[in-house]
């Protein structure tokens, strides 16, 4: 069989593409796949091909080339023609897998065969400089059975003609050669003649689906003058040339429907491609030698007899589109292929519908098994990494340990150390004693000494792991402590507020004595101030006003203005009629400052309410929640106090104001003056200590917001720290 397959001249491969970007846009689906491990090609549901090679989807362009093309080149090495076909329709992949297009531009892993087979010939060539290597290009196409020179555009079609010489050779006379040097040479000629291909027809791929390029390298070799020598027969020059096909569409083959200029082009294509086909499998046949080999059917076939037949090696690469819209031309295109391909020991069977249902299922479950298998082994791989991580983490903390002990080992020693140095100074020691103590003071020395080199090599390796524990550790630490800090604040707030919920106690009691006071007072006065004044009555009525009753800002305002015109009405009024406007106004003063406390209370209140509400959408811890709550509540309060201090400057203005006013009052009323005085007086102390308290909490406050930026920060630190590790 080993020998029997030698002689075949023709090895048929399929290789079918991935579907393109804008199929997959287009959501075509896929009906070619391969059955893993068996070189088999199935489209549709019931038709299975066998072939020498078979690549999918996933093939690179090195796969193809080494497994198909590597054993051609030595062949051409060796001195045997070579010719590689690519069969298929347009689209197909053919020029992809020939690489005869857009080669420089190309990245080295998507370059075709063209490409790789040149370096790796020049790369032999280099490799054996005993040998002079002669090597030429030409560059032919074959339009409507005309040949065409892609290298020289000048010659005409007329002047090109296939000829065979006296060795069975084909020659094509008149087409240009141009001896190369190196690879790169080959590949700007390869660049011209692509680029006279494209000329003279509006759409290159209209063209090139149309005709068939030949791309073809001649070697001539021959043992060097100076290696010759000692041998006394001289060798005769071996001549070899391997040709690159790509050939036309071969949709046309199957569409009869065109008419006209249309209908002898493809007629012209088709007995191209058909000629070829059968060249092909006349040469695959077992009995060949008998079977009449029909190269002459065609210009193509004429061209490539040398390649095809005798000791020449031919791979046809078959390029299928996976699409199901091309269903048709892919199973035509395999057809073909299957009727050059020689392998005739494995028919296949594709009768039994059944039989396919079967291997299709197998094929599925084989795909299915590869799948479970490689999520297995994704699996095993998280779980190995998730038990590294473990392990790290867990020689992170025993790193940790052994650096806390080390630390206080170290501190253990270095007290020691002084002390015991001094003993051995000053105590007189039994001479064993002494010998002992000195050799651990040499002891500690040295090592002292190694641990400070070690600590330099530390401190000059920047990648060392051992400074980011420690500034680990250290930010830990600060972080502790300004959790510590945070809730002392929080404690200190908390007393603030009770320190004013007592301050307002506090007042209550003076306001309620005041009112004792006041009602006394009216009650003895309330004649002389109606009798004397107009709006006496109202301004009684707003003095009696309950307490209870809420008075609002808006309120407020106005009778705080008219307030104010009054005093100055005051002032002109007789002494008797002031105190008691003055009165009034303390009272309406001190009824906008209750009723601010109670606003800001409220507001205070229904802040901190509303603020839990609102962020339990929009948080994810805690210390993140408490560092918002304290920013928002200094808002707050900031907002009211700020609002409120001028008041209380305003109130002390007020009482200065009632000072001077009080000195004539007085002369009236002594005792009621003084009560009111002192009353006054702590007031305006009251007020000055909450002032103060609330610059306490301001600071505070601000230390919060603080040492919450200085938090988040090191948060952050140790999160990238540990990422990084
Ligand atoms: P043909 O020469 O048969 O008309 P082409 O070689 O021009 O077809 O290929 C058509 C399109 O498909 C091109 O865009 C090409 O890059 C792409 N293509 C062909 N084969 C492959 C493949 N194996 N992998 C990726 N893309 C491919
Ligand atoms: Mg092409």
């Amino acid at each position: 069989v080993e020998s029997g397959m030698e002689e075949i001249p023709v090895k048929v491969a399929v290789r079918v593409r991935p579907l393109l970007s804008k199929e997959i846009l287009h959501n075509h689906q896929v009906c070619v796949r391969l059955v893993p491990n068996a070189k088999q090609v199935i489209i549709g549901k019931d038709h299975v091909f066998t072939f020498d090679f078979v690549f999918g989807k996933n093939s690179t362009q090195e796969e193809v080339y080494a497994v198909c093309i590597k054993p051609l080149l030595v062949s051409l090495t060796e001195g045997y023609n070579a010719t590689v076909f690519a069969y298929g329709q347009t689209g197909s992949g053919k020029t992809y897998t020939i690489g005869g297009d857009h080669i420089a531009s190309a990245a080295v892993d998507e370059r075709g065969i063209i490409p790789r087979a040149i370096q790796e010939l020049f790369n032999h060539i280099s490799e054996h400089r005993n040998i002079n290597f002669c090597v030429k290009v030409s560059y032919i196409e074959v339009y409507k059975e005309e040949l065409r020179d892609l290298l020289d555009l000048e010659t005409s079609v007329k002047e090109l003609h296939i000829r065979e010489d006296e060795k069975g050779n084909t020659v094509i006379v008149g087409a240009k050669e141009f001896q190369v040097e190196c690879a790169d040479e080959v590949i700007s000629l390869l660049e011209s003649g692509n680029a006279a291909r494209h000329t003279g027809t509006t759409q290159k791929n209209e063209h090139s689906s149309r005709s068939h390029a030949i791309f073809t390298i001649s070697v001539c070799q021959k043992q060097s003058a100076q290696y010759q020598k000692n041998t006394d027969v001289a060798q005769d020059p071996i001549a070899s040339k391997f040709h690159f096909v790509d050939l036309a569409g071969s949709e046309r083959v199957a569409k009869t429907g065109n008419t006209g200029e249309r209908f002898k082009e493809s007629v012209q294509i088709n007995s191209g491609l058909l000629a070829l086909g059968n060249v092909i499998s006349a040469l695959g046949d077992p009995k060949r030698k008998s079977v009449h080999i029909p190269y002459r059917d065609a210009k193509i076939t004429r061209i490539l007899k040398d390649s095809l037949g005798g000791n020449a090696k031919t791979v046809m690469i078959t390029c299928i589109s996976p699409s199901s819209l091309d269903f048709d031309e892919s199973l035509n295109s395999l057809k073909y292929a299957n009727r050059a391909k020689n392998i005739r020991n494995k028919p296949v069977v594709n009768y039994n519908p059944e039989k396919d249902r079967i291997d299709e299922m197998e094929l599925e479950i084989r795909l299915l098994r590869e799948a479970l298998q490689s999520q297995q082994v994704n699996n095993q791989h998280l779980h190995d990494l998730n038990e590294e991580k473990a392990r790290i983490s867990s020689l992170e903390e025993q790193l940790t340990r052994l650096q806390v002990q080390y630390f206080s080992y170290r501190n253990c020693v270095d007290e020691a150390f002084p002390f015991l140095v001094d003993l051995n100074d000053d105590v007189s020691l039994r001479r064993s004693q002494r010998d002992r103590l000195q050799s651990w003071i040499t002891m500690v020395q040295k090592v002292r000494k190694e641990a400070l080199t070690i600590q330099e090599t530390d401190t000059g390796t920047e990648t060392s792991p051992v400074p980011h524990h420690i500034t680990i550790l250290q930010l830990k630490r600060e972080l502790k402590k300004c959790q510590i800090l945070q809730n002392q604040i929080k404690t200190l707030l908390q007393e603030k507020e009770e320190q004013q919920d007592f301050l307002k106690e506090a007042q209550e009691t003076q306001r309620l004595q005041l009112k004792m006071k006041l009602e006394k007072f009216t009650d003895v006065k309330a004649l002389d101030f109606s009798s004397a004044y107009e709006d006496g009555a109202a301004v009684m009525a707003f003095a009696r006003r309950p307490y209870s009753v809420p008075v609002t800002k808006n309120l407020l305002r106005p009778l705080h203005l008219t307030s104010g015109t009054e005093i100055q009405k005051g002032y002109t009024s007789p002494p008797v009629l002031s105190l008691a406007q003055i009165m009034a106004e303390f009272h309406v003063r001190r009824q906008i400052i209750l009723s601010k406390l109670e606003d800001q209370d409220k507001v205070l209140h229904h802040c901190l309410s509303d603020q839990s509400d609102e962020e339990e959408d929009n948080t994810g811890s805690e210390e993140k929640t408490s560092y918002k709550h304290s920013i928002n509540r200094t808002w707050t309060q900031n907002h009211t106090s700020l609002y409120f201090l001028p008041d209380v400057s305003d109130i002390k203005r007020q009482v200065d104001k009632s000072d001077l006013s009080n000195k004539s009052a007085l002369q009236t009323d002594t005792t009621t003056g003084e009560e009111i005085d002192s009353l006054q007086k702590i007031h305006v102390f009251n007020m000055q200590k909450l002032k103060n308290s609330e610059l306490r909490l301001a600071e505070a406050e601000q230390k919060i917001r603080e040492l919450a930026l200085n938090i988040k920060k090191k948060e952050e630190l140790i999160k990238e720290l540990v990422r990084t590790g």
